[in-house]
């Protein structure tokens, strides 16, 4: 049952990516100083005819598992490097931020591709950010060559759902990030919880000793967002200040924040 269940899902899924049929949202990110808009994260979305709306928790692992996350990243970045071109030229000004299965760093090649793709569409390399997990089979430490690679590149690299899974302080030391991603759970529970807060202070104080910026993610309500200020973190993500957008949306929010 659940093989068959599993089968169908991944011939939807096959489908809907080879006829274009999954699309992408963009969920904004701003400054605490300022409340800028400084970086969007890409986000992908399946909506089909018989499964309904799959999240990405469900079919990501299921592209990982059967050969098809490759195909799934390339489809992606071009959607979302192409979309970025529309905003450069409408003078929106952000860095963008692109989810990269592990898996997909194991080709030493692919920064290259990556690399390859923003200069034929002419957007800066130096501005994208690759956000990674960690996970479960594959140490991130497995795949230094290729960070590396990536950060001679300009491009940026950051570490999501921190505190979570496998990411260590070690790791943080090692490899060439430029960015904490708070994991939601940990600001979920900062109000109530005064070891959470003493978690999360911890690790924006350690990544700002490494020189990282630290960004908080799964902000909903007004006291996360005071806390996490006090704190010291400098970039919020959440319900709290937009959901992912389609991208048509994006530009009018953006217009729409307070100048300052
Ligand atoms: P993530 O990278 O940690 O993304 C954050 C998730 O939290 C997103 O779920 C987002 O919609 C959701 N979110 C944003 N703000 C809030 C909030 O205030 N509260 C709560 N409860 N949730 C919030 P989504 O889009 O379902 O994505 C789930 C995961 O799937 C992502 O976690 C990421 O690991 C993966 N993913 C999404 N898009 C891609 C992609 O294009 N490629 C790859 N490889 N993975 C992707
Ligand atoms: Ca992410
Ligand atoms: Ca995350
Ligand atoms: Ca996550």
């Amino acid at each position: 049952m659940r093989v068959g269940l599993e089968r169908g899902l991944l011939d939807g899924f096959e489908r809907a990516l080879i006829n274009n049929r999954l699309s992408m949202v963009y969920q904004p990110k701003v400054r605490l100083s300022d409340g800028k808009l400084v970086r969007v994260e890409a986000l992908v979305r399946w909506e089909d005819s018989r499964y309904g709306s799959v999240p990405p928790s469900r079919f990501v692992p299921l592209a990982e598992r059967h050969g098809l996350i490759d195909p799934l990243t390339q489809w992606g970045l071009r959607t979302t490097l192409r979309q970025w071109l529309a905003w450069c030229g409408e003078g929106l000004d952000t860095c963008l931020a692109f989810n990269i299965s592990a898996l997909s760093l194991q080709h030493l090649d692919f920064p290259d591709l990556v690399e390859r793709m923003c200069r034929a569409l002419e957007v800066p390399a130096d501005r994208l950010v690759l956000e990674l997990t960690e996970g479960a089979t594959q140490p991130l430490i497995k795949l230094m060559d290729t960070l590396t690679r990536f950060r001679i590149k300009g491009i940026g690299l950051a570490i999501d759902d921190f505190g979570t899974g496998y990411s260590s302080l070690m790791q943080l030391r090692q490899l060439p990030f430029t960015e904490v991603k708070i994991d939601r759970f940990f600001v979920a529970d900062a109000p109530e919880s005064r070891d959470s807060r003493v978690i999360v202070k911890a690790m924006i104080d350690l990544a700002h000793g490494l020189g990282l910026t630290v960004t908080a993610e799964g902000v909903e309500t007004a006291e996360q967002l005071r806390l996490l200020r006090d704190l010291g973190c400098d970039v919020v993500q959440g319900y709290l200040v937009a959901a992912p957008l389609e991208p048509e949306r994006l530009a009018p929010w953006s217009a729409a924040l307070p100048e300052r």
